[in-house]
């Protein structure tokens, strides 16, 4: 086994069955991802579109399939390179990007799936910041504007502290929003929650994580110099 399919083994036996791991790539060569694959992970999550098209572009002409979300802060000129190579957007962090991905979508025919990201934490710049913000993006999938897009659930990114009060401050802010929305929005299914990285995925856990979003736990540290 590679040191990637080791530490898959690994972080895999801390996380219950029915939670969806995201292993998180970024930075790290095909071959690792590959690697991955091999060792059973099919999904991964990528925040940077150029580099994960020419990722996933070549691990997909060598004959794997493996399923990418995006998770980083998305650009609108970025949107149709995204919706081409992913299957989720879990940055889907104002009403704008709502609007450039229902376009890109309906142009290849293709329905993407969305997590609303949600500021929880002091340290994290994206994110819709209220409700009220959040709320009139949902007034436009009531009125009926994004037929390409079908609403998962919900994502956050703890703060960056030791202070494991606030990290689970921010996974309970998460959590009470999605029972609030859920209630006022029944339509709609907003039962996913994606939180919890490398550091904190087990406190992500307690709080009722459905998806956690792991990366140098699996793949090592990154080398942000290349
Ligand atoms: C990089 C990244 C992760 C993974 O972080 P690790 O600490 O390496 O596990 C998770 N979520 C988002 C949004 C990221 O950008």
């Amino acid at each position: 086994m590679t040191d990637v399919q080791n530490n898959l083994q690994s972080v895999l036996k801390n996380i219950p069955q029915n939670i969806k791991l995201v292993a998180v790539s970024k930075f790290h060569p095909a071959q690792s991802v590959i690697e991955a694959i091999e060792a059973g992970q099919n999904l991964f999550g990528e925040n940077r579109v150029q580099e994960a098209a020419q990722k996933f572009d070549e691990i997909r002409e060598k004959g794997y399939n493996p399923e990418l979300h995006i998770i980083g802060s998305l650009q609108r000129n970025k949107v149709k390179e995204a919706v081409r190579i992913a299957s989720m957007i879990e940055s889907v962090d104002r009403t704008e990007l709502l609007d450039e991905i229902e376009k890109q979508c309906a142009k290849i025919n293709k329905t993407i799936q969305i997590l609303f990201e949600i500021h929880t934490g002091e340290e994290s710049k994206s994110g819709f910041e209220s409700k009220d913000a959040l709320e009139a993006a949902l007034k436009n999938f009531e009125k009926g504007m994004y037929p390409h897009i079908q609403i998962k659930g919900f994502m956050t990114m703890a703060p960056l502290t030791q202070d494991e009060a606030l990290i689970r401050k921010s996974f309970k802010t998460l959590k009470n929003l999605q029972s609030q929305i859920q209630k006022e929005y029944p339509a709609y299914d907003f039962g996913e929650l994606s939180m919890g990285m490398s550091g904190d995925y087990k406190i992500a856990i307690e709080e009722g994580s459905t998806m956690v979003r792991i990366g140098t736990a699996i793949f090592g540290a990154r080398d942000y110099s290349k």
